[in-house]
């Protein structure tokens, strides 16, 4: 980061009153658009620079288009585009906090980074990833969660052009808009707290919810990390409703099984080959006109989409044409149960208990600040 952006983002903080507290916030780098042709920016009081530093004058507001050697902004090519303003600056409507970056993605179209204090991000996170009508409790965990995972990934990212992703591929993160004053306190009376193992700080993974347990980290990533092992977790059933139901025509389902690079033909059947110990699916066997080729769960999830197959928690089977699938559950299943912490806290238990829960021999630590 350069000095300048470090001045101007603390100075941000000083005038919105920053709730990061502290002359050097931790901060984060956000990809808040990626992939888009154009991009609306808005803002009051705006400070507008090129990508080196150099003030702009332009006028507000301003329309961002992807060139052949940078961007466009109201006609005029920039390498790239650095916007801050004291309360928000506004991408597409939708507002963010700190300095919002534009520049040619490395792919395709624009790529929007927000760098912003740590904190801030975790307020708007809240309603994003859960609801601050949630007691307490929960909302205090999914804080110090948050806060861990967006730690882990800084560092494991660190030089990228930024380090989390707004998608459920990292963190949901919408921006400020939907900041309160729950989510806030939530993420205030945690400040700086993270989850650690072994003195370091853990790769919080966590997910929806579980349908009764959760999930190892070796079952979908082949990896054992100790802290995520699965455990059992009742509390989410009676929170939530948890099934769910697909009925997929066999030929979409080929397409997308090809779409993700599984060679098969003329599908006739798909059937759950093996189950691991939470229950989920392990390996599915597609049965085509050349024989049977054998799917890890976890990649015919990802080849349906996960927001289509919204967990590897099912059962299949055909019916004519059609693949039906019913399902329990939301997400991976590894680590925190969100709709199972949410009961929990509604039991009485604290987010320390909540989380020692999730995370089997984990402590907790203030990571930074007062
Ligand atoms: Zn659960």
């Amino acid at each position: 980061m350069s000095l300048f952006r470090t001045f101007l983002i603390a100075a941000l903080c000083l005038i919105a009153g920053g709730s990061a507290a502290s002359l050097r916030p931790e901060t984060v780098r956000v990809a808040v658009v990626k992939g888009a042709d154009t991009v609306r920016i808005d803002g009051a009081m705006a400070l507008l620079t090129d990508s080196r530093g150099e003030p702009l004058a332009l006028e507000m507001p301003l329309e961002v288009k992807r060139v052949k050697d940078g961007v466009q902004v109201n006609g005029r090519t920039l390498s790239g585009l650095v916007v801050s303003a004291p309360v928000r600056v506004a991408v597409n409507g939708k507002g963010y906090r700190g300095v919002l970056e534009v520049s040619a993605g490395t792919e395709r179209g624009l790529l929007v980074v927000d760098e912003l204090p740590l904190e801030d991000y975790l307020v708007g996170l809240i309603n994003c990833e859960i609801s601050s009508a949630w007691p307490m409790e929960a909302i205090k965990a999914q804080a110090v969660i948050a806060r861990s995972y967006a730690i882990f990934q800084k560092n494991a990212r660190r030089g990228a052009p930024y380090q989390l992703e707004s998608s459920v591929m990292d963190q949901v993160y919408e921006g400020c808009d939907v900041e309160d004053s729950r989510a806030a306190r939530g993420v205030q009376e945690t400040a700086g707290e993270v989850v650690t193992y072994d003195g370091k700080v853990i790769q919080a993974f966590y997910h929806s919810n579980c349908a009764g347990h959760t999930e190892s980290s070796k079952t979908v990533w082949g990896l054992s990390i100790p802290y995520l092992r699965g455990v059992a977790c009742r509390y989410c059933q009676e929170a939530n409703p948890i099934g769910w139901e697909l009925k997929l025509p066999l030929k979409k389902v080929e397409a997308q099984l090809k779409a993700a690079g599984i060679r098969v033909a003329g599908v006739r059947e798909i059937r759950v080959l093996e189950r691991n110990e939470s229950g989920r699916v392990q390996d599915l066997v597609v049965i085509d006109g050349k024989g049977r080729t054998i799917v890890p769960g976890v990649a015919f999830r990802k080849a349906l989409g996960y927001s289509q197959l919204k967990s590897t928690n099912f059962e299949i089977r055909m019916a004519g044409d059609d693949c039906l699938i019913n399902g329990a559950g939301s997400g991976h299943g590894v680590g925190l149960c969100q709709w199972g912490a949410k009961q929990r806290a509604a039991d009485g238990f604290d987010y320390h208990e909540i989380l020692t829960y999730y995370y089997p021999g984990v402590k907790l630590a203030k990571e930074y600040g007062q």
